[in-house]
């Protein structure tokens, strides 16, 4: 199971058994977070997302 969240609040971006790219998942929500609006950064440094695998 890969989880993607949003580092700033936690708000899960994206979960499931297929692994996608954080830009991906960036593309699927327009760039920010839907509930905090924190921009989602693709640099790896800021990213603002959190992949983990299970
Ligand atoms: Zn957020």
């Amino acid at each position: 199971m890969y989880v993607v969240r949003c580092l700033s609040c936690g708000f899960v971006l994206y979960q499931g058994a297929e692994p996608k790219t954080v830009e991906a998942v960036i593309k699927m929500w327009g760039g920010y977070c839907p509930k905090c609006l924190s921009p989602l950064e693709k640099r790896p440094v800021k990213i603002g997302l959190k992949l983990l695998a299970k």
